[in-house]
């Protein structure tokens, strides 16, 4: 079967809802949300991805006519978005969101990588060995001590 792919209308308006109560600095970002058929060859267990569509590619997707408007497009891939619970879904938006940042240099909305890579087995064995590690489990003990409110939070922007 093609790789097909789908206006995600729905998912649009929760990731409006999350930048409405967690990310001031988006709410002029454009985000279209498409749901793809299949899962991406270099990634197969990825659930979603984020990227930044400007120039010619923005150019060929909205009027044509010389103007691009820069917008952030997320994909979902659907064979693995559906093994998820809606409050993992909800969890994925908002970590392709948490992707975007206003540059310090041009002050545009760029993509940034994440705060944290690292591989559990060095975690195990060297502990929160730098900052970024210290402040990741700080935050992960938080969130998990927070488990009541989460509920709530979930059915909230999911609802609206
Ligand atoms: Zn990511």
């Amino acid at each position: 079967m093609a790789l097909e792919f789908a206006r995600a209308e729905e998912l649009e308006k929760i990731c409006r809802r999350i930048i409405e109560n967690f990310y001031p600095s988006l709410e002029s970002a454009d985000i279209v949300v498409v749901y793809r058929s299949k899962t991406f060859p270099d990634s197969p267990a990825t659930c979603a991805r984020i990227e930044k569509i400007s120039g010619l590619r923005a150019w060929l997707w909205t009027e044509r006519s010389g103007e691009q408007e820069t917008f952030f497009l997320i994909q979902i891939v659907v064979p693995n978005w559906e093994t998820l619970s809606a409050a993992q879904q909800v969890a994925i938006l908002d970590h392709e969101l948490c992707h975007i940042e206003v540059s310090e240099t041009t002050a545009e909305l760029v993509l940034r990588d994440h705060a944290i890579e690292e591989f559990p087995e060095i975690v195990e064995r060297h502990g929160a060995w730098h900052e970024g590690l210290q402040i990741f489990g700080e935050a992960l003990e938080r969130g998990e001590s927070d488990k009541d409110s989460r509920a709530e939070l979930i059915d909230r922007l999911l609802n609206g």
